[in-house]
């Protein structure tokens, strides 16, 4: 990792952050807790999530603030929900005078916002924190606009660890989201809670290079499926099937007991040499189970086309992990507005080129 990265002191200067700049929702928010927790510089934050529909914090980005205030001992100011800005002052490291009492937090999203995306406010700097970290995390692990349970698990982390990082995901119970789009998310009312937990042991992130889009060496198709039938499942699994040959053994079924009536189709694929990718379609009231699968077909053969190792989702999330370890390389398809938003966040707080360099129809992202 770039060394002089925490440096808490109440002298640090603060960073001032627009959250209605670029794509203007809730990673600019996320990207700036983890980069305030991690340099020690105050964070503050005006028009939060100033582009989406109903804009300012929600329970699930309360969430963030909260776990991240924990993880560095913040004085915050503007923590509730519908606040459009925040003063959030770290007033440790999150590498110094870590307690007990830090390292060891429950964070209940008190809806079924997206406990996932709490998981990526808090992920990389307890990585980089270098201290044993266990964060159990109640709300949504299966929410439309937000990276699946798994896509962590199987996708993200595995990168991390790569790099050098010592941490584990476990779902705990699956919670989902019945209503469609984000906003329904975050707003459910917390009936069908699942819970995640995380655990960090003392790692750190060296820098990586992902960019050969290798042989695909394993795949799978995954639908859970909570209160519904199982032909919905087998309904999909054919359109899978049709669509890109998947074999029978390659397509599993999943049912949960809690919650529901809900439906999530998951592809994933693994590459030889590590490289993975997990799309993901959600079914919906009014739906049809083959148009879900259409859907995550669509995600999947697009992923396959562009013959590159990193998905669109990956590619924003690795920006921070890559960013600190202070170099390293990774090819994807042109990148997203999250990702382009997440670098400029990203430089607000840290002294690191990021270029973005196109080769035939991808991009390289190169970092350092
Ligand atoms: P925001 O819209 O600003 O709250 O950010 C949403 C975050 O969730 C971004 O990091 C997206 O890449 C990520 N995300 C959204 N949908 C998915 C998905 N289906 N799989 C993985 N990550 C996702």
């Amino acid at each position: 990792m770039r060394e002089g990265l925490t440096s808490a002191t109440s002298a640090a200067s603060p960073v001032e952050i627009d959250g209605s700049h670029g794509e203007g929702g809730g990673q600019i928010l996320r990207t700036s807790l983890a980069l305030s927790m991690i340099t020690g510089r105050p964070l503050v934050m005006r028009q939060i999530r100033a582009g989406r529909a109903k804009s300012g914090l929600r329970r699930q980005h309360l969430a963030c603030v909260q776990a991240a205030a924990r993880l560095c001992n913040a004085h915050v100011r503007g923590d509730e929900v519908g606040s459009k800005s925040l003063d959030f002052t770290p007033t440790q490291g999150v590498d110094a005078g870590f307690d007990a009492w830090a390292s060891v937090i429950d964070i209940d999203i008190g809806s079924a916002g997206s406990t996932s995306l709490v998981v990526q406010t808090v992920l990389v700097p307890a990585i980089v924190s270098g201290r044993s970290v266990r964060a159990t995390v109640h709300g949504g692990t299966h929410n439309p606009m937000a990276p699946p349970f798994e896509f962590l698990e199987r996708v993200f982390l595995p990168h991390l660890r790569a790099m050098g990082a010592d941490a584990t995901l476990t779902l705990d119970r699956h919670g989902f989201a019945t209503g469609s789009g984000s906003q329904a998310s975050h707003d459910e009312p917390a009936r069908y809670r699942g819970q995640l937990t995380m655990r960090v042991e003392p790692g750190a992130l060296a820098p990586l290079e992902i960019v050969e889009a290798c042989e695909v060496r394993a795949r799978k198709a995954i639908a859970i499926l909570a209160r519904l039938p199982t032909h919905v499942a087998d309904r999909e699994f054919g359109v899978v099937r049709e669509r890109l040959g998947f074999g029978m053994h390659e397509c599993e079924l999943r049912e949960v007991p809690e919650g529901g009536p809900a439906n999530v189709l998951m592809l994933e694929v693994e590459r030889e040499g590590g490289a993975r990718e997990l799309v993901t379609g959600f079914g919906e009231r009014g739906l049809r189970a083959e148009a879900v699968a259409e859907r995550a077909c669509d995600a999947l053969a697009e992923y396959l086309a562009a013959g590159v190792p990193v998905g669109e989702h990956l590619a924003d999330q690795l920006l921070l992990p890559f960013a600190l370890a202070g170099s390293g390389r990774f090819r994807c398809a042109p990148l997203s507005r999250h990702a382009t938003t997440n670098i400029e966040t990203i430089q607000q707080f840290l002294d690191v080129a990021i270029r973005v360099e196109p080769i035939g129809g991808a991009v390289d992202v190169i970092v350092g």
